[in-house]
């Protein structure tokens, strides 16, 4: 598997990592990258994930052998209609977005008779960083890669999207893309919507500076990924609200049941929750789920 041209729309931490881990693994020639950002596109030139800059996505995706779409979520319908009339009949395109239901609906819309071509995909690697500064070859090494085939791709369509991301040291899964939403709801979005709201009311209060001045690792534990891309993260929640809320409305739960433990003093019951949960979280951590 080689891709002669490789274009990334959007060269930020996830596409310019691609870019990078391609290059790499010498599985591509070259690289053209387009974007909103001049900076952000000079950024990643500069540590190599992209050859050239490209003035727009139609102008990047003519002649391409991979195409990887890799902007904010929200952007995602218009770069499709941009990239559709250019697309070469053997280009694989492929997008990186944290959500499925709400990409794989824009495609049917975008593509036409070239949506064979596209392979919903989903990297589960990244950071609270952003832009391609951040960028790395090894991102995506041993982190998963969920894709979310359309009935429409061909086996050897997916077959040559999972051998891109291989090729990048990931492993590679399959789901639909309504698994995809409800799972990631729950450990990634829910997530990142408590560490923003936690962070946002804290920085809220009247003795915020004494707040934050107290705020040890615990707490800057917790709210690493409040760091993460704002733009980013507002498109994936409203692209997963539904879903989202769900979880919400679950974890609410969680909170009022802690809540009555709490009001009926009932020490016993909160330290077997602490210890369930502590029990849990090292069987993940020791890779019992891989
Ligand atoms: P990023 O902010 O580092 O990069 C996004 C890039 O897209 C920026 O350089 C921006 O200039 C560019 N862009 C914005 N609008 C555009 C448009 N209309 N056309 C072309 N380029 C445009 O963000 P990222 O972390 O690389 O995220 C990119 C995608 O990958 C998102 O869809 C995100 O949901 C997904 N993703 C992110 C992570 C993560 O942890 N960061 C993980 C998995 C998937």
């Amino acid at each position: 598997m080689f891709f002669e041209k490789v274009a990334l729309i959007g060269a930020g931490l996830i596409g310019a990592s691609f870019g990078l881990a391609l290059k790499e693994a010498r599985r591509c020639g070259s690289v053209v990258g387009s974007g909103r950002s001049a900076a952000n596109l000079e950024a990643a030139r500069a540590a190599g994930a992209i050859d050239a800059i490209a003035g727009d996505a139609a102008v990047a995706a003519r002649g391409a052998d991979l195409v990887l779409v890799a902007a904010p979520v929200a952007q995602f319908e218009k770069i499709f209609l941009a990239i559709a009339p250019q697309l070469k009949p053997d280009c694989l395109v492929m997008d990186a977005g944290s959500t499925k239901r709400d990409v794989v609906a824009a495609a049917r819309r975008a593509f036409g008779a070239r949506l064979a071509q596209f392979v919903p995909a989903h990297p589960v690697a990244g950071a609270e960083r952003s832009g391609a500064g951040a960028a790395s070859a090894a991102l995506f090494r041993q982190k998963r890669v969920v894709l979310t085939p359309l009935a429409e791709n061909a086996p050897a369509t997916l077959d040559k999207a999972a051998a891109a991301w291989g090729a990048c040291g990931a492993r590679v899964s399959r789901m639909t893309p309504e698994e995809h939403d409800e799972v990631f709801a729950a450990v990634s979005h829910l997530p990142h919507l408590l560490a923003y709201a936690l962070v946002h009311d804290l920085s809220a209060r009247a003795n915020a500076a004494q707040l934050f001045g107290y705020a040890a690792g615990g707490f800057r534990d917790f709210t690493r990924i409040a760091s993460s891309h704002p733009e980013m993260w507002r498109d994936i929640c409203t692209a997963n609200a539904d879903r989202l809320l769900q979880e919400l409305a679950r974890f609410g739960a969680q909170l009022d049941k802690i809540g009555k433990i709490l009001r009926a003093a009932d020490a016993q019951a909160l330290e077997k929750l602490f210890s369930d949960a502590r029990e849990a979280r090292e069987r993940w951590l020791n890779g019992e789920f891989e």
